[in-house]
């Protein structure tokens, strides 16, 4: 199997009313895996059923490894298009075994190599020894991954993953995603996996494509849409973001934290967005605040501040240990970078 790119180009679906995808376009490269990523209803699923072929968009393309798939024209049915469909729940069949599973649909020919299914588990990480196991004797994780070793059985150049870890408990949910990486690293497919996890999308993905309302906001790698957001919604969904009102002057904002250096210059009224991890509590000099409260997380904790003089709240993100308590003065800095975007006129 060789890797296919995927070119989407200005895709238009609406399933009889508005358009729920609206001219979208998106590229992955060959073996790349992208994550749409998007809050729900945002039109996630349908663009995966579009690439599929489950649905005839209104408007636009789609081209795979070359081959033009959807067009004005041309809808190729869903079995002729070399793609590998996992969704939320993994949809087994309740009544067959794992080997059952895995070969349904083959050709006849190839059902009888039974062999294998052996390597086909391996490869996403299960023991053989579960090939006549049937799926309510097995755990969530495990039948995802056997929904994904029978979505590879066929060999697709491209794997679509519909939320497939999100009924998974935390831990399972990132032992099941590292199995799942490294089985598409092994078959060099190209992949794209719907979300609306961020944690998910910025850890899975090489690419990252975040849909609001049917369109893209942003496509980048994962620190860019984290970092360098295009827009304060995007920041926003991505992480927690303080926005504070400042003014700008080329590579400088000042703002009630004082003058922070901007990523990019900015001149006139600016948001200046900060994440948590970027607030710096020190010893009480300079800018100092209250702290409000604590969330103590282990790893980390969250302390919420009211900025002295100032009715600016504001949230820090610290290591566990060194998180303070609840009435304490502390200093604040934000010595990082920080990025800008220009403050909405308000009448
Ligand atoms: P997401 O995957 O981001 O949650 P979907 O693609 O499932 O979003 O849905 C996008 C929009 O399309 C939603 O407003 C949803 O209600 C609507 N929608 C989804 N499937 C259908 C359908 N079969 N018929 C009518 N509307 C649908």
């Amino acid at each position: 199997m060789t890797a296919a790119g995927i070119t989407i180009s200005d895709l238009t679906f609406g399933y009889g009313g508005p358009p729920v995808l609206d001219r979208v376009s998106l590229q992955v490269r060959p073996g790349g895996t992208t994550a749409v990523l998007g809050p729900s209803g945002s039109g996630k699923t349908t663009l995966l059923r579009a690439l599929a072929g489950f649905v005839r968009p209104t408007q636009g393309r789609i081209e795979i490894g070359g081959r033009i798939l959807t067009d004005a024209q041309l809808l190729v049915a869903p079995e002729r298009r070399g793609i590998g469909y996992v969704r939320q729940d993994g949809a087994l069949f309740p009544h067959l075994d794992v080997t059952g599973n895995i070969l349904f649909g083959l050709p006849r020919a190839e059902r009888r190599r039974t062999s294998q299914v052996g390597a086909l588990l391996e490869l996403v990480g299960l023991s053989p020894s579960l090939a006549r196991r049937r799926p309510d004797e097995l755990s969530g994780g495990q039948q995802q991954r056997v929904a994904l070793a029978r979505a590879l059985a066929r060999e697709p150049a491209v794997v679509l993953l519909d939320e497939p870890f999100s009924s998974l408990d935390t831990a399972l949910r990132a032992a099941t995603r590292e199995a799942t990486l490294n089985a598409l690293a092994e078959r060099g497919a190209t992949t794209v996996l719907v979300t609306h996890d961020q944690v998910e999308a910025l850890s899975f993905a090489d690419q990252v494509a975040v849909m609001f309302d049917g369109r893209f906001a942003q496509i980048g790698s994962p620190s860019e849409v984290y970092d360098a957001p295009a827009t304060p919604q995007v920041g926003a969904f991505l992480g927690d973001t303080m926005l504070l009102p400042g003014l700008a002057y080329g590579r400088v904002a000042d703002c009630d934290l004082g003058k922070l250096d901007l990523a990019e210059p900015a001149t006139g009224s600016v948001l200046v967005m900060i994440r948590p991890e970027q607030v710096v509590l020190e010893a009480p000099s300079g800018l100092t605040a209250r702290v409000v409260s604590v969330a103590y997380h282990g790893p980390d904790a969250m302390v919420r501040l009211d900025l002295t003089g100032t009715t600016t709240r504001l949230v820090a993100r610290v290591p566990g240990r060194d998180a303070p308590h609840p009435g304490d003065l502390v200093g604040v800095a934000v010595p990082s970078q920080v990025r800008s975007f220009p403050q909405p006129r308000t009448a």
